[in-house]
């Protein structure tokens, strides 16, 4: 007999509910909407109908690898562990743990492990050579947080269910479902606005899908979309329509950026963004005019030269028009995991380059340093040389620039371990490999993703499917790293980790006078906690401590873990309220609109404006593809998911191009196929990324089949965005010639 269970599904941003059907073998069969769940109301897309092939797929690692004689082998779990532990203390001894990298990678965001696990990893380590996907994707949006409000994870998100007026500015939701706006159909959210009269604009270079629902579509020329924005502050502040609403006595800085527009008319940014200086004036008056607007940048504001000039001022914009913090405009969202809310006071504000990078001199931003620095601090000798790596959940050499040369010097570490389901062209290098299970096997609650929610809510999926006999979950695996980077060996009980994060945690909230929890034992508090994992007890701690929380008994109707397990198809927490200026911990307690780095950052963008480029590059995403792992199922592959270079018909028969083009950037080139479309901008060219899977030594057969070339092996990755060390991933500047 099949019997059904309910899941978040983890595989993008959009946390949808499904049900899953089990057959009788104990096999995920198929996956539908959850028309229940109080988020997605029932919505799935093609992605998360194949959770099944995904949970099912061959190609994953069901035993952990190690490599004997130079190949990887399939071995047992203790040896796995012992293999780790004796490679990475072998090289912690020799040169300690400051010499371990960290790698992380996207999906780390989607698992409780990945986010409650993977900084224990780092700490034990004592490394401050950290790298994730954050540096490949939305740094620089935790950058512009951090400087405005003084709090990098203090996201500002599109109020899509109550916007009159909504701004998409390099993003593609109708395809991507969204990301830093966790909106389960956002689809959907996009075509009540319109049927509610609302507007929607999208500046793009692409007319994407989500373009043509579009009421304007702003074919903007990649990488300008900083002076675009500028053009509009400076007709906000030149025609007096400038208006903080109740923000008025909450913002600092106004007159700073009024006097920075200055440099930046219509006029004088047209022809550099290809939008007509009556085009950016309309978009200014009618943003003022909304009753409620929301701008919401995306990827292509982000992984570009101006990153965090950009992501500021997609802020600048919604807080000059008084769209900051109110119902539809852009607003904070309450985590239900992320602490009791303590009196507005000013904080400590923000700051990076607490540390730099040994080679290159990057400053740490967020403890992290560029992804693009790791081959350097690989290959380069000297003290604080990378001599090992841990790669979690991460395919670098697909996923960041110069991927070759990260594979020369992936092939030199003295010893790698990864945690990842496949052997792919990252983790091949590797001496042990770690595989999680599927994630039926997992339980899900989205903990990174609950600070950019469009509406606020608690869901909790415990596993569908329980693990076989002596696998370790992946919350298991980490905590077992964590404890043998501390020289504790690799049978050490792994709820020590959580048990010490417990007890921490909960000895700062009984200290402060502020918390729920102020005054009592953290003895008492402990044994509050239900028996179970680790990471149960964890989540029902922040839980209770949380906004929403019981305070451990001081609120009888607040939330536990049990209230959440108790309704399946998850709590709803109701609509995003405003959060000013508790949220705030700036220096000031106000919205600093003037950062220091920031302002000093704009003789370069300045600069800019005269640049005259050949061909640039941009990416996009597919419905049906998120990342290179999900290029190995069969039911998401070929269709529109196809790694093509679009290219718009004046510019391939200006070139003379037909079926194949080599693509020529800083780091290399490429021979890709042609397609023509007039949605792309001429002078533009799009490829999408994480593909390239034509390395041998992996196991991802499908995506073997249709290997694509990897895009980001046309990028050395010199060029970054300074404040956040986010490479350049879009407006890469190439050349473009027909094969031959
Ligand atoms: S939109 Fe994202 S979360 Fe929803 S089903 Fe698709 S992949 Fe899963």
């Amino acid at each position: 007999m099949s019997r059904t269970a309910l899941r978040i599904c983890p595989l993008c941003e959009a946390t949808c509910g499904m049900v899953l059907t089990i057959d009788e073998d104990d096999r995920i069969s198929s996956a539908r909407g959850d028309r229940e769940d109080v988020f997605s109301h029932g919505f799935i897309c093609p992605k998360g109908a194949s959770f099944a092939e995904l949970d099912n797929d061959p190609d994953r690692l069901q035993q952990p690898m190690v490599r004997r004689d130079g190949e990887l082998v399939e071995t047992s779990w203790p040896e796995a562990f012992a293999a780790a532990a004796q490679g990475l203390q072998r090289v912690i001894a020799e040169t300690g743990g400051a010499s371990v990298a960290v790698y992380l990678g996207n999906p780390n965001a989607h698992t409780i492990a990945g986010s409650l696990y993977g900084p224990v990893v780092i700490k034990s380590l004592g490394t401050r050579q950290a790298y994730s996907a954050s540096t490949l994707d939305q740094m620089p949006k935790h950058v512009s947080c951090g400087y405005l409000y003084g709090n990098p994870l203090a996201f500002t998100v599109p109020d899509l269910d109550r916007t009159d007026y909504l701004v998409v500015i390099g993003g593609n939701p109708l395809v991507s479902n969204g990301s830093l706006a966790t909106a389960a159909d956002f689809p959907g959210k996009i075509k009540a606005l319109r049927r509610r009269g609302g507007k929607l604009v999208v500046i793009d270079p692409t007319r994407t899908r989500t373009a043509e629902l579009a009421d304007r579509h702003l074919a903007v020329r990649p990488g300008s979309d900083a002076a675009l924005l500028f053009a509009v502050v400076h007709v906000l502040f030149d025609e007096d329509l400038v208006d903080l609403g109740r923000l008025t006595d909450h913002v600092t800085g106004v007159d700073r950026v009024r006097a920075a527009a200055q440099d930046f008319p219509p006029g004088a940014v047209a022809d550099h963004c290809g939008v007509s200086a009556d085009e950016i004036r309309t978009l200014a008056r009618e943003l003022a005019a909304a009753p409620a607007a929301a701008v919401y940048g995306r990827i292509g504001t982000s992984t570009v030269q101006f990153g965090t000039l950009t992501s500021w001022l997609v802020d600048v914009v919604n807080i000059l028009t008084g769209n900051l913090d109110r119902p539809g405009g852009v607003m904070f969202a309450s985590s239900s995991i992320a602490g009791a809310p303590r009196p507005a006071r000013p904080g400590r504000g923000f700051a990076t380059g607490r540390w730099r990078s040994r080679v290159s001199g990057h400053p740490e931003v967020l403890s992290e340093l560029p992804a693009v620095a790791l081959a350097e601090e690989i290959e380069t000798p000297g003290d604080g040389q990378i001599r090992a790596l841990i790669t979690i959940a991460g395919n670098p050499v697909l996923s960041a620039p110069d991927g070759a040369r990260l594979q020369d010097a992936l092939g030199t570490v003295s010893f790698m371990v990864s945690v990842d389901p496949y052997l792919n062209e990252t983790t091949r290098h590797a001496d042990v490999i770690l595989p999680p299970p599927p994630p039926s096997r997992a339980a899900h609650f989205d903990i990174a993703l609950s600070v950019a929610m469009v509406r606020n809510n608690a869901r909790y999926s415990p596993p569908v499917l329980p693990l076989p006999d002596g696998r370790p979950d992946e919350c298991e695996i980490l905590s077992r790293l964590a404890l043998i980077a501390l020289g504790m060996g690799p049978d050490a009980d792994p709820t020590l980790v959580d048990d010490q994060v417990i007890t921490s945690t909960l000895g700062k909230e009984v200290a402060d006078e502020h918390s729920p929890v102020a005054g009592r034992s953290v003895e008492e508090l402990v044994a509050m906690l239900p028996a179970g994992r680790g990471y149960e007890r964890r989540l029902d701690m922040m839980l209770r401590l949380g906004p929403f929380g019981d305070g451990f008994g001081a609120d009888p109707h607040g939330l536990t873990l049990q209230k959440v397990k108790d309704a399946p198809h998850g709590v709803d927490l109701g609509p995003l309220v405003p959060r000013i200026p508790e949220v705030l911990r700036t220096a000031s307690g106000t919205v600093e609109l003037d950062p220091g780095p920031i302002l000093a950052d704009l003789p370069r963008l300045l600069a800019s404006l005269t640049s005259e480029p050949g061909f640039l590059l941009i990416g996009r995403r597919h419905l049906r593809s998120n990342n290179s792992w999900m290029h190995n199922l069969p039911a998401l592959s070929g269709g529109s998911n196809r790694c093509t270079l679009q290219i718009h018909p004046d510019d391939a028969a200006r070139l003379g191009l037909e079926d194949m083009a080599v693509v020529t950037g800083s780091g290399g080139k490429l021979e890709v196929p042609v397609e023509i479309t007039d949605a792309i901008r001429p002078g533009v060219v799009s490829l999408p990324h994480g593909w390239g899977h034509t390395e041998p030594g992996t196991r991802m057969r499908v995506a073997a089949r249709d290997p694509g070339v990897n895009v980001n092996n046309l990028n050395d990755g010199t060029l970054l965005d300074p404040l956040s060390g986010t490479a350049v991933l879009s407006a890469l500047p190439v050349e473009v010639a027909p094969v031959g």
